[in-house]
């Protein structure tokens, strides 16, 4: 057995991993990564960038049927056709270029980086079988830094294989499935089902709850659930799935009423949630303070002991790639010296559906549960020119800030390309924005930000364009 030692040993070469690891590099920390499959992890592999991939490729396709069918654009194509191999093949070349570039940042900033699976020995101390050469190499470290993200939730009737897929196997369709359904209407299940629908294929989703994306609220979901009617995506909320049936081409289904039925299915995808990777690498002997099946971490991602930190979605929601990059910059610089504490006013949330929709800070509920006082407004994108030429008039923005001195607490919309509002929403957040300065900016014309000043202006009660 080959033995190191290092000050900073981050377990999982995920956007946290990954990121604290080249920034702990560049505070010249000697550092080791350990990766156990690829780097990137979820996010650059299997998730984020696949998923965002395969969801345009799905949208272009989509719009060059459309223009099959006539357009008022005066567009007209005789036939669309995808072949599926290519947009894979593609989709993979986007993943390989950007799990490339993370290999190559974390040399160029000296970190070592070690192919294998980790398996914790003490608190200062992990065992690494190398890939390929098989030869295990303990590592002793000052910093254990935990970032080993985590796992779609299987169901225990309706295991992965076969016909059932997660979202990983969903990103590499060999094939388009005729039916599909998909169970879970949350970010996965809505983002990829909206895809393949899309892309050409039935789709039926259930959804436990009675509406879908259960995470936002009735007004934001409205738009999505309107364009899941107008694209034919079939929603059977209230239900549970009981399994697949005898012959397994269909999924058995059972109603609020009680009521069973079954939906014919070529292939399933199951996407309930995620669960942190806390079990299989000897985490349990550390007998770490855990908050449910996460690890308990305190506002310096410090784990419950001294030298054991933890970061990204083994430390539970919210689950975003955004934050473990946050958390895992935040620990290298504590490590490096700095006095840093991970306190963000808001931490955007956006999701890919068709429109797409966007919370950063407080929802209006979510201010009065927290005693705020507040006034919202809401400008619609049908009263915003930009949206209009670009067809995506469904849909709003809508401002939340305190009533007493204007200070903007939340921001959500819901619309085509609303995710790249997601930045002056969180901008206008931490900087402490009140109404009045959003109100009083200049916003280019006609861009889909003018429906943000709007929304401002219409808080003070002077919007001009409604
Ligand atoms: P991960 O990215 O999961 O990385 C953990 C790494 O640790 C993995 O590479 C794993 O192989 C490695 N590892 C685990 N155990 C060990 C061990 N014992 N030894 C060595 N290595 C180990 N988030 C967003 O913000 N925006 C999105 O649009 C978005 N889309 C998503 C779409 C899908 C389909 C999915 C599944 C997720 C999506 N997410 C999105 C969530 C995002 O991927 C995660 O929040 C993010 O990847 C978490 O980063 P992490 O570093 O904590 O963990
Ligand atoms: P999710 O929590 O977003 O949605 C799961 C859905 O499944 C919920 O609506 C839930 O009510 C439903 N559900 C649970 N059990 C069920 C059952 N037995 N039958 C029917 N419905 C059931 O989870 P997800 O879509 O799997 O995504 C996992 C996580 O990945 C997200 O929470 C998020 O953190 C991350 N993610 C983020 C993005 C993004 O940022 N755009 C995209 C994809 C994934």
């Amino acid at each position: 057995m080959k033995s190191v030692t290092t000050k900073l040993l981050v377990i999982g070469g995920g956007p946290g991993g990954y990121v604290a690891a080249i920034r702990a590099g560049q505070l010249g920390i000697p550092t080791m990564l350990v990766e156990g499959e690829r780097l990137g992890g979820t996010c650059l592999n299997i998730g984020c960038i696949p998923s965002k991939a395969l969801i345009h490729a799905a949208e272009e396709y989509d719009k060059v049927c459309h223009y099959a069918d006539g357009s008022p654009l005066g567009i007209s194509v005789d036939k669309a056709r995808i072949d599926l191999e290519r947009t894979v093949q593609w989709k993979d070349g986007i993943v390989k270029r950007l799990t490339g570039g993370v290999g190559a940042l974390l040399k160029k900033n000296g970190v070592q980086v070690l192919s294998g699976w980790a398996r914790i020995v003490d608190g200062k101390t992990v065992e690494v079988q190398e890939a390929g050469a098989g030869e295990v190499t303990r590592i002793s470290c000052e910093h254990l830094l935990l970032a080993t993200g985590s796992q779609a939730v299987e169901l225990p009737f309706m295991e992965f294989g076969g016909a059932v897929m997660s979202a990983t196997e969903a990103l590499s369709p060999a094939t388009l499935p005729k039916r599909l359904v998909v169970v879970g209407a949350g970010y996965i299940g809505l983002e990829l089902g909206i895809a393949y629908r899309k892309l050409g294929a039935e789709v039926a989703v259930v959804e436990a709850m009675d509406r879908i994306l259960p995470a936002y609220d009735d007004e934001l979901a409205k738009p999505v659930a309107s364009s899941l009617k107008r694209l034919g995506v079939q929603t059977h909320l209230g239900c549970s799935v009981l399994g697949m049936n005898e012959a397994g081409d269909a999924v058995r289904v059972r109603d609020a009423a009680g009521n069973e039925s079954e939906l014919a299915a070529d292939r399933v995808l199951v996407a309930v949630g995620r669960r942190p990777r806390t079990e299989g690498w000897g985490l349990e002997s550390l007998l770490l303070d855990m908050n449910g099946r996460a690890v308990k971490i305190n506002d310096q991602c410090q784990t419950s002991m001294r030298g054991v930190w933890a970061i990204g979605d083994i430390t539970g929601e919210p689950m975003l790639a955004h934050r473990a990059m946050a958390q895992g910059e935040m620990v290298a610089d504590i490590i490096g010296g700095k006095r840093r504490h991970f306190t963000p006013v808001a931490i955007p949330a956006v999701c890919f559906t068709d429109p797409e929709i966007v919370v950063v800070g407080l929802t209006p509920q979510e201010a009065k549960q927290a005693g705020i006082d507040c006034i919202t407004a809401n400008f619609p994108f049908a009263a915003n020119g930009r949206a209009m030429t670009i067809e995506g008039t469904d849909g709003f923005v809508r401002v939340v800030a305190r009533g007493d001195n204007h200070l903007i607490v939340g921001w959500q919309a819901v619309g085509r390309g609303v995710s790249e509002l997601s930045t002056a929403f969180s901008h206008s957040i931490e900087l402490g924005a009140r109404l009045e300065d959003v109100a009083g900016t200049i916003h280019a014309h006609p861009t889909l930000g003018e429906a943000v000043q709007e929304a401002a202006l219409r808080a003070l009660g002077h919007a001009l364009h409604i």
